[in-house]
């Protein structure tokens, strides 16, 4: 059930998507197509692949160049059911421009359902909208672009409803003022979703939304470091020797971040402390930024084989299953080249290692990359395994001081070389490795923001 901008009610049957110029099942009837109008392209590809794009009405029912998103591929062995998502399209005009998103998933019988999903301004998505012909049959031609019916382009989003009795309602315009992440008084970094009275609407850890009075904003930074895990339901590894993970990446991004401010490097960090934050939240704050990178910083377990050169290993974020993202790709090789030779430099060290670590991709079975730090960015990003945890000759060695500084320089030089020049970068692993990681427990815990 569709509603039109006129608020005229539409309603359509479901049928198969037809190919473009629109040609619908003998049963269904096509309204004229008119400006304001959106539909979604979609194709099978050769190699089992679905490609999905956006196409505008140009008014005349005429239809536009096709929008063709970074992300747009719904890899072959998709599971069925599942819902994909593509990256984000800016569509429309002044003031009404948004951006927009193809939604698609596969079914048992081959079919392709699609669907359009709007981006909110706080980084989270809306709900599906769904074309009345929006599946695209099994067995189509493959390279043959097809059309759904067309979409009334949904309102652009209003801002969220402030707390009750929280102030005057929704901001009007589009507010140039207002900081794009704060630190509270407390100290917690956290996103801006609007302004409360003369206080802050603010995304908090744990993915609510809170009302505060003021705090620091936080100005232009062009990377964003993520402390992974933290808070009393998800310290990480633990090493044999107490060493928690959380803690420990804690301590490495605090040096990284020092490290970063001699040199100038603008950056913030997703966790200032030892508290539970959802990776939806730290994605989303990284993006909300708008910074060159974010890296997420971890330590590994369980022990691989030991041997004499580092088991650190980066991973980085994929257009397609068979495509890695250009910009992730070189601040991992940069990291990894860096971290490797910094950690090399100490002696005496058993190191963990796997067979192919190095610079690579991990993916579900079914495809799409498999960790949500990875997955969830807009902005190129990467996750570091600097090294095992577990392993008790490098736990030792990760509770020195020195440790942490030659980690933290060895981050900040590869950050310098990804900012500043065009370093390729080391390390590559062609293929990826197949993991369904376990999911991060949902309980998160707020922390006091005021
Ligand atoms: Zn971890």
């Amino acid at each position: 059930m569709l509603r039109q901008r006129s608020g005229r009610r539409r309603v359509w049957a479901v049928a198969l998507i037809a190919v473009t110029g629109v040609i619908a099942a003998p049963a269904v009837t096509v309204a004229q197509a008119t400006p304001e109008q959106v539909r979604i392209q979609a194709r099978h590809l050769e190699d089992g692949r679905f490609e999905v794009a956006l196409q505008q009405n140009t008014g005349d029912d005429q239809w536009g160049e096709r929008l063709l998103p970074e992300h747009r591929f719904v890899p072959a062995q998709a599971r069925a059911g599942r819902w994909l998502v593509s990256s984000p399209v800016t569509v429309g005009t002044e003031p009404g421009v948004q951006e927009l998103r193809v939604a698609a998933r596969r079914h048992t019988d081959g079919r392709v359902e699609v669907a359009l999903q709007q981006q909110r301004t706080d980084g989270t998505r809306g709900d599906r909208i769904l074309p009345a012909l929006r599946f695209v049959p099994a067995g189509t031609a493959s390279g043959r672009w097809l059309a759904s019916s067309p979409l009334a382009e949904p309102e652009p989003p209003a801002e969220p409803e402030p707390p009750a009795g929280t102030g005057n309602g929704p901001p009007r315009e589009i507010d140039r003022d207002l900081p794009l992440g704060l630190i509270t008084p407390t100290g917690i970094p956290v996103a801006v979703i609007g302004r409360a009275g003369s206080g802050y609407l603010v995304r908090t850890p744990c993915g609510n939304t809170a009302q505060i009075a003021g705090g620091d904003p936080i100005g232009e930074v062009r990377v964003v470091l993520d402390p992974g895990h933290g808070g009393r339901f998800e310290v990480g590894a633990v090493g044999p020797n107490g060493l928690a993970e959380d803690v420990l990446n804690l301590t490495l991004s605090r040096a990284i971040l020092a490290e970063l401010a001699r040199r100038d490097i603008p950056a913030a960090t997703t966790r200032t402390a030892d508290y539970g934050s959802l990776l939806s939240v730290r994605s989303a704050f990284a993006d909300a930024l708008g910074a060159d990178a974010l890296i997420s910083i971890h330590h590994n377990a369980p022990t691989s084989r030991l041997g004499d050169s580092p088991g650190t290993e980066v991973y980085v974020q994929s257009t397609d299953d068979e495509t890695p993202r250009a910009a992730s790709e070189r601040l991992g090789g940069l990291l990894y080249e860096e971290i490797t030779a910094a950690l090399a430099t100490f002696e005496g060290i058993s190191w963990s290692r796997l067979a192919n670590a190095g610079v690579l991709r991990v993916l579900f079975p079914e495809g799409g990359d498999a960790y949500g730090m990875i997955r969830r960015p807009e902005i190129p990003a990467v996750l570091v395994e600097y090294g095992y945890l577990s392993n008790p000759s490098e736990a030792e060695l990760f509770a020195t001081d020195e440790y942490i500084s030659v980690a933290a320089v060895a981050t900040a030089d590869a950050i310098e070389a990804y900012l500043g020049t065009d370093r390729p970068g080391t390390g590559f692993v062609e293929r990826p490795r197949r993991f369904d990681p376990a999911r991060a427990p949902s309980r998160c815990e707020e922390i006091r923001l005021e």
